[in-house]
């Protein structure tokens, strides 16, 4: 593959770092131009558009907080100008806090949370399906698209709930899977597919960012293959379910949790 030979983009929200690099690394293996999406981490972004370009594909590092509705149109704008037509997101970007019970939780923590995990999935799902659609007159745009597919990164919270850790987390998770649902059914008749992953315990740096670096040797003993999983596991299940091998595949929600 060249650098020219990219012919469609997807955007990883988060592909900087953890399951967001390693999904972008995998897109660019398979002929995607890649934009690759961080909040704060540039030179992680960097780092990522650098590799794939090194393996001749294409890449763009694009800033912005996907719970900024304003900075998540800029950032399509800038995708639309520098990469091919649209036909993939992946609505990866995603945050946890430090274990705390409900009763604590402060309404500041409440609005970072849902704002993060679920209106920035929200905001990237709007700009992707007007540049997506097979039936653009529905979002008010002129113009033929080609299609797509959304793949949504839920947690395997969403069904255990995380008691006494982060409910909030999990409750926005499980936001994120009836969003998957109801968006699957009202773009099915538009060219575009809507799935999610359901990850279990992953090894990244999130653990550490909710306070808990240790998580993944603390959870050892309750997971069923007695070891986490990896972020290159989890990609290969997201590009799966952007990719034409699952074109009957629509408002699904795949387990990558290693059986727990
Ligand atoms: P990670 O290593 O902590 O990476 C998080 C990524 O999200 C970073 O690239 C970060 O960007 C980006 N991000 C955070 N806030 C953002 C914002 N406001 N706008 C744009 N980007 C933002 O996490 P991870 O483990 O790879 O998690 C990725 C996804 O998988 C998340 O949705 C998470 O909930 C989900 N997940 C993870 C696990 C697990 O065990 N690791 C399990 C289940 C689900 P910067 O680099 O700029 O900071």
């Amino acid at each position: 593959m060249t650098n020219e030979a990219a012919t469609r983009t997807v955007l990883v929200t988060g592909g900087g770092r953890g399951i967001g690099r390693a999904t972008s690394l995998l897109c660019a293996a398979r002929g995607w131009a890649v934009a690759v999406n961080y909040a704060h981490d540039a030179a992680a972004a960097e780092s990522v558009v650098a590799a794939i370009e090194a393996g001749g594909g294409r890449a763009l590092a694009v800033r912005a907080d996907v719970a900024r509705d304003a900075e998540v149109s800029a950032m399509f704008a800038a995708i639309d100008r520098a990469l091919p037509p649209l036909a993939g997101l992946v609505n990866n970007a995603g945050v946890v806090d430090l274990g705390s019970r409900v009763d604590a939780m402060t309404p500041a923590r409440l609005e970072r949370m849902f704002a993060i995990n679920v209106y920035g999935s929200f905001y990237c799902a709007r700009e992707a399906i007007r540049r997506m659609t097979t039936k653009p007159a529905a979002t008010g745009r002129a113009g033929a698209n080609a299609g797509g597919a959304i793949v949504n990164v839920s947690s395997a919270a969403a069904k255990l709930g995380a008691p006494g850790q982060y409910v909030d987390y999990a409750a926005a998770k499980g936001a994120i899977e009836t969003f998957t649902l109801g968006l699957a059914k009202e773009l099915a008749g538009e060219g575009i597919r809507v799935n999610a992953v359901r990850p279990g315990i992953i090894e990244t740096e999130i653990h550490a960012s909710g306070g808990t670096p240790d998580r993944v040797a603390q959870m050892l003993p309750l997971l069923p293959m007695q070891r986490a999983g990896s972020a290159e596991e989890v990609a290969e299940a997201i590009v799966f379910l952007l990719s034409e091998a699952a074109s009957y595949t629509t408002g699904s929600i795949l387990e990558v949790t290693g059986g727990r």
